[in-house]
């Protein structure tokens, strides 16, 4: 039977573990790893090929309807701030069970440019706002390069940042396309509200989601039209830190984004 422990000693465990360099917790439950060990099981035959995800964990009440309730929620929000609580209390998303915080938004709503990234890493989830990691400062140096920021007081200069996903998934995998579909109705809700004159799609899983096309080398700098307005997919900033050398097509993009806004001023 496990053994109650109080605040201290719970406290002192997870301070040691700190020490030893873990920096987060892997599963929703906490293991004592300081009583009996179970004894290695024998080694389970090799596996059969596993099953595409999709099919191996579809959503708990089918991915139809789920979806379907996310497009019935998300029509009846009728602003940013009820499209959150929609968000938060939306129980068909599993991938909600294992994020600390909903990462809704950041940024001015109402700003000319409207960024749909893919989904909140770690510091993301730990602070719920969008964007906040490496990824997230190299951004704001990419769009302070073109006088944009998510701060800024005049819609003109400001940026609203959101992703195609509002929970980190477990480990930084890649969103399944049940996960997405079931959340594109909240993204394209989240659009109409926040109105921007431009979206920008970064990375592959944003074009994806919302042009149904992959292959970023190809589709990014390439001027489209998503959801009733201009959209430029770009390098995801992500990528650029493991491939500096794509800085160049990236800020070809940004000043091509700029020269846009400037046009259409
Ligand atoms: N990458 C994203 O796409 N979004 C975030 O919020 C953080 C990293």
């Amino acid at each position: 039977m496990e053994q109650e422990l109080d605040y201290h000693t719970l406290r002192a465990a997870l301070e040691w573990q700190v020490e030893l360099g873990a920096t987060e917790a892997i599963s929703d439950a906490p293991v004592d790893r300081t009583v009996a060990v179970e004894p290695e099981r024998p080694k389970a035959p090799a596996a059969a090929p596993a099953a595409p995800s999709v099919a191996a964990a579809p959503a708990p009440d089918g991915p139809e309807m789920a979806v379907t309730a996310a497009r019935g929620a998300a029509a009846q929000s009728g602003s940013l701030e009820a499209l959150r609580d929609a968000l938060a209390a939306y129980p068909h998303c599993e991938l909600r069970k294992g994020a600390r915080n909903l990462v809704f938004s950041d940024g001015r709503p109402g700003a000319r440019v409207m960024i749909l990234g893919e989904a909140p890493g770690r510091e993301e989830d730990r602070e719920g706002r969008p964007f906040v990691g490496r990824a997230g400062q190299l951004l704001d140096k990419m769009l302070a390069a073109i006088g944009l920021a998510r701060d800024a007081p005049d819609p003109g200069h400001a940026v609203y940042i959101t992703n195609i996903l509002p929970w980190r998934p477990p480990q930084n995998r890649d969103p399944r396309p049940d996960e997405i579909a079931m959340m594109m109705p909240f993204v394209q809700r989240h659009v109409t509200l926040a109105d921007p004159e431009i979206l920008v799609l970064m990375g592959n899983i944003s074009c994806q989601a919302v042009l149904g096309r992959k292959g970023i080398t190809r589709l990014r700098g390439q001027w489209t039209e998503a959801m009733d307005r201009p959209a430029l997919p770009m390098f995801h900033p992500a990528f650029l830190l493991r491939q500096p050398a794509q800085k160049r097509a990236a800020w070809a993009d940004l000043l091509d984004l700029q020269a846009r806004l400037k046009g259409t001023e």
